[in-house]
This record gives C-alpha cells, sequence and structure tokens, in this order.
C-alpha cells in the first residue's frame, strides 16, 4: 500500500489527517471527513478501509487512472479492437476508424464473473504450479551440487592419502634394503680391518725377534725360526693377497633402479591411477576406492616403464629391448603393440599424451630426442 498514512486530499491544502480508508476511484487514501465526501459523488465513489487494502500491492493500489500518452486525460474509453483502455484524446488519433470504441465502465462491467479475470487466475494457477517445481528443482540441484562437490574433494583426498601412504611403504622398503645392505658392506669391512690390524700386530713381532735373535741366538736355532716364520709368514702373504683382491664394498644408489622401484604413478583421467611393476612387467591399476589390480602382462613386455593415458581412457605403456610402445584399450579388452623399433622406437625413456593436440611424446634415445605419434 502508499507509504503515506495521511489524507492525499487534506496534504494538498497542507493538512496533515490520518487516513482511514482508500478510494479506488481516486486511487488515493482519505480520512474520515473526506471519504464521506467522496461516497457523496455522482457516481459515488467506492471507498475501502485501509485495513482491507494492507495486504495489497501498492503498484495495484497506484495504477494511473489517467492515460500514458495524455497524462492530463483520464481513462474514459475501451477500444474492443486494439483491447486497450484510452483517453477521449486517443481516439482521433490512434482509433478514428475502430468501430467498437466503448465507455470504460461499460466494458468493465461484470469482470468480476467474466472470462478475462477466470483466464488470467487459471494462467497465474498454472505458472505457480510451474514455477514451484522449477524452484523445488533448483533447491534439489544447489543440494546436489553441494554433495557433488563434497564427494570430489573427499575422493580427491583420498587418493592423495592413499598415494601417500604407498609412497611412504616403498619409502620404508627401500630404506630397509639400503640398512640391509649396508650392515653387509660394513660387516665385512671391519672383519678385513680386525685381520689386517692383526697382521700388522703379528708382523711387527716377528720383524722385532729376528733382530734381536740374529744378535744373541744359535745358529740352529735362528734356523728354526726362520722355517717357521717363513710358513708363517706365506700364510700372511695369502690372507692379505685374498683382502687386496676382493672388491671394496660400495653403496651404490641407481636412480632408475628407484625408480622402477618407487612404481611410477601416473594420474589418469578418471581420477585412478596406473602403476608399473618393473621387476615383473605388470600394469596394475589402483582404484579410488584403494584396491589394486593387475590389469596387463604380455611376454613381448620388458623393462616395463612410462605411463601415458589418452584422452579417450586408452592407456600407452613403455617396454625397453625390445624397445616398443603398448596400448591397452581403457575397457582392457584389446591390446596391442602399436609402436616398434620400425616406427623409430629406439630406447624410448618417458611418454606422455598431449590431449589438445592428441599426440604421444615418446623421449627416444635415451633422452636425447623425442618422437612424436599422432593419434589415428
Ligand atoms: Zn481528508
Ligand atoms: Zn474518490
Ligand atoms: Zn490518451
Ligand atoms: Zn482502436
Amino acid at each position: 500500500m502508499a507509504d503515506s498514512k495521511f489524507c492525499a486530499g487534506c496534504q494538498r491544502s497542507d493538512e496533515d489527517i490520518t487516513a482511514v480508508s482508500w478510494c479506488s476511484d481516486c486511487s488515493e487514501l482519505v480520512c474520515k471527513a473526506c471519504s464521506r465526501v467522496h461516497k457523496r459523488m455522482s457516481p459515488p465513489h467506492k471507498v475501502i478501509p485501509t485495513q482491507e487494502i494492507q495486504q495489497l500491492s501498492s503498484s495495484l493500489l497506484t495504477l494511473s487512472k489517467n492515460c500514458d500518452n495524455h497524462p492530463d486525460q483520464k481513462i474514459a474509453l475501451y477500444c474492443c479492437q486494439h483491447d486497450k483502455a484510452v483517453c477521449k484524446s486517443c481516439v482521433p488519433v490512434s482509433h478514428q476508424n475502430c468501430k467498437s470504441v466503448i465507455s470504460i465502465e461499460k466494458a468493465a462491467r461484470g469482470v468480476k464473473d467474466g472470462t478475462a479475470i477466470s483466464d488470467l487466475e487459471r494462467r497465474i494457477s498454472n505458472l505457480c504450479q510451474v514455477t514451484e517445481s522449477r524452484r523445488s528443482q533448483s533447491e534439489k540441484t544447489l543440494v546436489d551440487l553441494d554433495e557433488s562437490r563434497t564427494k570430489i574433494k573427499t575422493r580427491v583426498s583420498e587418493i592423495k592419502r592413499k598415494v601417500i601412504a604407498h609412497l611412504d611403504t616403498l619409502e620404508a622398503e627401500i630404506h630397509k634394503d639400503i640398512d640391509s645392505k649396508y650392515t653387509n658392506c660394513t660387516e665385512s669391512v671391519s672383519r678385513n680391518r680386525n685381520i689386517i690390524q692383526s697382521s700388522a700386530d703379528s708382523l711387527s713381532t716377528w720383524k722385532s725377534d729376528i733382530n734381536s735373535l740374529k744378535q744373541h741366538t744359535s745358529e740352529v736355532h735362528l734356523f728354526q725360526v726362520v722355517k717357521f716364520l717363513d710358513a708363517k709368514t706365506y700364510q700372511k702373504e695369502l690372507e692379505i693377497r685374498e683382502i687386496q683382491t676382493a672388491t671394496v664394498p660400495i653403496l651404490k644408489y641407481h636412480p632408475s633402479e628407484s625408480e622402477s622401484k618407487i612404481k611410477k604413478l601416473v594420474r589418469a583421467w578418471d581420477g585412478d591411477v596406473y602403476c608399473t611393476d618393473f621387476d615383473n612387467n605388470k600394469l596394475f591399476l589402483v582404484s579410488s576406492d584403494g584396491t589394486e589390480r593387475e590389469i596387463y602382462i604380455s611376454p613381448g613386455l620388458e623393462e616395463v616403464g612410462d605411463v601415458a593415458v589418452d584422452d579417450c581412457g586408452d592407456v600407452y605403456l613403455r617396454g625397453c629391448s625390445p624397445d616398443n610402445i603398448h596400448k591397452i584399450s581403457n575397457d582392457e579388452q584389446k591390446h596391442d603393440i602399436v609402436l616398434t623399433a620400425d616406427d623409430g622406437i629406439n630406447g624410448p625413456f618417458c611418454i606422455s599424451y598431449n590431449n589438445e593436440t592428441k599426440e604421444l611424446l615418446v623421449l627416444n634415445e635415451y633422452g636425447r630426442s623425442i618422437n612424436i605419434y599422432k593419434k589415428t
């Protein structure tokens, strides 16, 4: 309803009198005194108590009684041909040839029970049903979107957790392996060091014994000593030579070997992870639910390495000696050796698939060149 609470007529005379009613003929608020005047007009104006119009849209209460084209003219006529309410000035301009131009009162007569209002009511209630159904659908979509977002995020976090757990396990395995090799090496070196130390002690004692005996003992005794120590020294010569020729144990770090142990992890298009096992030439698929499954092993696959996934979800696998590229269809039903030495595959190192250009990139000749193969 209108913002002002005062009688519009009295406000025009600079008086603020609280309105109690609304005149539907004048589209304005009226006070008690003015409402009596409006009711006595000829024909009488329809005056409605304000509490009855409180719920009504203000846009309907302030509908202008005047013509849009001629703001100083009241709407008094209705052209049936144009289905339009007009003022007297409109007729000679736009409706001079229209056959049925009638008074607005006549046109409005019986509107309450007419088909125009029932049609409008039906259309509004139809639209209400449509909007209600669209609204609840939108609510549901919002809930679905939120659920999907949460699900995807949880899934990604879960994959991350599993990949990290997997890498932690592999790291622990490699550490354990290195520790055990270290212990073997140090034990062997310590053993040799003790042998050498004890030999050095003996040799030094023998040296000083000989020096001393040369000056003091009998020739026969010295002869016996020489024979005795000759045999002993021969033993020492053998021991030391053995140590000299033995390989010095060292701990080696082979990046390629470690990489093969840390199974190569490749992010697949659907969130699954493909892993290759260098030692056993197998391809595994780790699903987002954590299950690991062997999906490919082939007699023609040796030194399995890098994995790439194309835009269709087909998987490419690098093999070495024989140098080749295997392809496994995304449903795992078909597999084939798609590229060999005849196609220029020679010492393939890494492979990668470019989704935009649909090309398979092969880092060839142990990293010295890149071959690009277009997907057909
Ligand atoms: Zn008044
Ligand atoms: Zn009035
Ligand atoms: Zn007009
Ligand atoms: Zn007309």
